[in-house]
Formats: structure tokens, C-alpha cells, sequence
């Protein structure tokens, strides 16, 4: 049995991987950051370096 403990943020445009234990977890969808996870209405970016979102 495979534990996922890593995943790629559920942003679109974000390339974060982030595990689940400190992921920012909205809506059943883990992200790496608040920014994501409130789906950049008000926030930019995430923070993390090559990112496009
Ligand atoms: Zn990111
Ligand atoms: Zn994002």
C-alpha cells in the first residue's frame, strides 16, 4: 500500500509540489500556498520562484 504524501498544488499554472501534511487545503484540493487556494482574486503568485501563477 502506497501512501501519497506529496502533491502537485491543484493551482493550474502553479509547478509547486507540496506535502499534504503542509498543504493549504481548500475545497478537497491541496495548495501550496493561500494564494492558490483562493484562487488569486486577491492574491498573486505563490511566493515560490518559477512560478506563473
Ligand atoms: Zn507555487
Ligand atoms: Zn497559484
Amino acid at each position: 500500500m502506497t501512501t501519497i504524501t506529496q502533491m502537485k498544488c491543484a493551482c493550474q499554472t502553479c509547478l509547486c509540489v507540496v506535502s499534504i501534511e503542509e498543504a493549504v487545503k481548500n475545497d478537497d484540493k491541496y495548495y501550496c500556498s493561500e494564494a492558490c487556494a483562493e484562487g488569486h482574486k486577491t492574491l498573486k503568485g505563490c511566493a515560490h520562484n518559477g512560478c506563473g501563477c
